[in-house]
């Protein structure tokens, strides 16, 4: 499949509505399983809308390869169904009156395929997705689960150069949703079909991405693989979307009275010159340590003077919380923290596990 390249694409809905999308250049390139990740309302379902074909661009252009497939300026618009593309949505939309066998031939007899080559391409895909025990039975008859997987082996069958999911895991529960997860990883690593995603769930996106593109408000806050994203969040939106406990932030300007923002203003402001005294830092609470006596605070480190508000045991692990007069931090540890409430502490974290951005949110962070 070609490279599916998205230059300033625009959506607008209505005269009077402000842009879905605004200016969104994307790349997907061949194999690739993108993750469109943002809030409720971002333009994720509009963007996979304009790739399918099923809304068309309000400005900018989309190319499959070298072939416009919509551009207002070169007046071009390709039809959904002749840009090879298989969709699967939230609703997965089987069909009641078909058996599970019929519903994964569904698109195949469409296309009007030979019987022979229909019927193997069918197993294959009933094989791969663990339904060919369920052949005879009608969607009413399996779980949410199972169903959505009848949905993606009728996708599948087809074998579509690019297949569009949007939020197809959302109706399970937890557990199936992980094995569903599992399954999509085989399935792409299987079937090399290149895929785009649409979840609001960070985790989804980092268990499943090669690269994740995370939207806000129409527009595309920072594309990169998963660990780019979690380790060098290019603002502050992308550095409180993704992480889980969320990413602490210390906002601090030259004018601040609490204790804490006083230390991180004069950390900061000596190695970063261009904050102007301005800015936030941001520190992950797995990238955070405490300790109860001054000297253990290694040389270098930034740190500051907080009281122990809550210990929050999470199975293995503890999300301590500290408290300033005018900030609150999560910590989380491995080892049983042997802390009284109130007690005070010092956290602490090495100047490379600092996220440093300025007055208007943006990275400036090596
Ligand atoms: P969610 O995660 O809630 O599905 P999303 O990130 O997929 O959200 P979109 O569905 O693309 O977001 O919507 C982006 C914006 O466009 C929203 O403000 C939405 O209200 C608006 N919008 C979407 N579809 C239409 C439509 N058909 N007509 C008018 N406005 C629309």
């Amino acid at each position: 499949m070609p490279t599916i390249n998205l230059r300033g694409a625009q959506k607008n809905y209505g005269v009077n509505s402000a842009n879905a999308v605004s200016n969104l250049d994307l790349e997907i390139r061949d194999g690739e399983f993108m993750c469109l990740l943002g809030p409720s309302g971002c333009g994720k379902t509009t963007t996979l809308r304009m790739i399918a074909g099923l809304e068309n661009l309000s400005g900018g252009e989309i190319r499959i390869g070298d072939r416009v497939v919509d551009s207002i300026f070169d007046g071009v618009f390709v039809p959904p169904e002749k840009r090879e593309m298989g969709l699967v949505f939230q609703s997965y939309a089987l069909w009641p009156h078909l058996t599970i066998e019929r519903n994964t031939d569904f698109g195949l007899r469409l296309r009007k395929l030979p019987k022979a080559e229909r019927e193997a391409r069918v197993e294959k895909v009933m094989q791969a997705l663990d339904i060919a025990k369920y052949r005879d039975r009608y969607p009413s008859q399996l779980s949410g689960g199972q169903q959505q997987r009848v949905a993606l082996a009728r996708m599948l069958a087809v074998n579509p150069g690019v297949l569009l999911l949007d939020e197809p895991l959302s109706n399970l529960d937890a557990r199936l949703r992980l094995e569903m997860r599992a399954e999509l990883k085989r399935l792409h690593k299987e079937f090399k079909t290149t895929i785009v995603f649409v979840t609001h769930d960070q985790w989804e996106a980092m268990t499943l991405a090669t690269t994740i593109a995370v939207m806000n408000e129409g527009t595309l806050q920072q594309m990169g693989t998963p660990n780019d994203i979690y380790d060098r969040p290019a603002n502050r939106f992308v550095a409180e979307f993704v992480g889980s406990p969320p990413i602490n932030i210390l906002s601090f300007d030259k004018n601040g009275t609490s204790d804490v923002a006083k230390e991180a203003e004069a950390y900061l402001s000596s190695r970063y010159p261009s904050l102007r005294g301005i800015g936030s830092v941001g520190i992950r609470p797995e990238a955070l340590s405490y300790a109860t006596r001054k000297e253990d605070v290694p040389q270098g480190s930034f740190s500051g003077k907080m009281v122990v508000t809550g210990i929050l045991p999470t199975g293995g692990s503890w999300i301590l919380e500290l408290r300033s007069d005018s900030h609150t931090l999560f910590l989380t540890t491995h080892a049983l923290p042997r802390l009284e409430l109130g007690e005070k502490v010092r956290f602490f974290a090495p100047p490379e596990a600092l996220h440093v951005f300025d007055k208007d949110g943006q990275r400036i962070t090596e």
